[in-house]
C-alpha cells in the first residue's frame, strides 16, 4: 500500500488561526470566504470589525456574527494531526470550570474524540465498508442510524478525464464533508467495476489527492470557488496508464 507522508510544518498555515498564531481552537469558520480561525479570536475580532481577518471581506454590515459557524470537521482534523492538543485543551477548559466552582459540561468530561472514527490514517483502508473491526457497538449502532446524513455535506462533481476509463452515470454526488478521498475511489471503483481502488487516482486543480485527506480538507486548502460544488477529476494512476 502506498503512503505519503506529510510534514506538519507544511500544513501548518491551514490549521493555525491567523489571530492568535496557535493551533486553532473551537475552529470556526466564515461562511462567505471559509476562512477559519479560534471561535474565541474570531467573535473578539468581529466586535469591533464587520471583515474578515484573512481576506478583509465584509462579512456583514452589522451583524458578521450571525455569518460564521463552528466547524467540527476542521478541528477534528486539528485534533487528529496536532499530537496532545486535544487533551491539553479539554484539560484547560477543566481547569476552568473548576476554578469557577462551576459543573463541567459533559462534552469536555471525557477526552473522546469523534474525530477518531472519521479521519485515522492508519486504518482508513479498512474504514469505509468494513465495519466489522475495532469499532463498539454502539458506535457501530450509531453510524448506522445516520449514515453521516448530519454531518456538514459536501456536493461534488466527479468526472472522468480519461479514455480509458468510462464515466460515472451519476456524477452529482452529495455527501458528508468528512467523507475520505479513499471512500471516492472505493465508490468509483465499485460503479465501475474496477477490481480495485488502487487503479484510480484522484485530482483536484490537476493535483492528485491523498486518500487520507477529508472532502472538507480538500475543499479548504485546493478548492478556491467556494459556493460551487467541488470539482474533481478521476483517471487511472499514472503507472497503469
Ligand atoms: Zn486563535
Ligand atoms: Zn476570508
Amino acid at each position: 500500500m502506498l503512503t505519503r507522508k506529510i510534514k506538519l510544518w507544511d500544513i501548518n498555515a491551514h490549521i493555525t488561526c491567523r489571530l492568535c498564531s496557535g493551533y486553532l481552537i473551537d475552529a470556526t469558520t466564515v461562511t462567505e470566504c471559509l476562512h477559519t480561525f479560534c471561535r474565541s479570536c474570531l467573535v473578539k475580532y468581529l466586535e469591533e470589525n464587520n471583515t474578515c481577518p484573512t481576506c478583509r471581506i465584509v462579512i456583514h454590515q452589522s451583524h458578521p456574527l450571525q455569518y460564521i459557524g463552528h466547524d467540527r470537521t476542521m478541528q477534528d482534523i486539528v485534533y487528529k494531526l496536532v499530537p496532545g492538543l486535544q487533551e491539553a485543551e479539554m484539560r484547560k477548559q477543566r481547569e476552568f470550570y473548576h476554578k469557577l466552582g462551576m459543573e463541567v459540561p459533559g462534552d469536555i468530561k471525557g477526552e473522546a474524540c469523534s474525530a477518531k472514527q472519521h479521519l485515522d490514517p492508519r486504518n482508513g483502508e479498512t474504514k469505509a465498508d468494513d465495519s466489522s473491526n475495532k469499532e463498539t457497538a454502539e458506535e457501530k449502532q450509531e453510524e448506522d442510524n445516520d449514515y453521516h446524513r448530519s454531518d456538514e455535506q459536501v456536493s461534488i462533481c466527479l468526472e472522468c478525464n480519461s479514455s480509458k476509463l468510462r464515466g460515472l452515470k451519476r456524477k452529482w454526488i452529495r455527501c458528508s464533508a468528512q467523507a475520505t478521498v479513499l471512500h471516492l475511489k472505493k465508490f468509483i471503483a465499485k460503479k465501475l467495476n474496477l477490481s480495485s481502488f488502487n487503479e484510480l487516482d484522484i485530482l483536484c486543480n490537476e493535483e492528485i489527492l491523498g486518500k487520507d485527506h477529508t472532502l472538507k480538507f480538500v475543499v479548504v486548502t485546493r478548492w478556491r470557488f467556494k459556493k460551487a460544488p467541488l470539482l474533481l477529476h478521476y483517471r487511472p494512476k499514472m503507472d497503469l496508464l
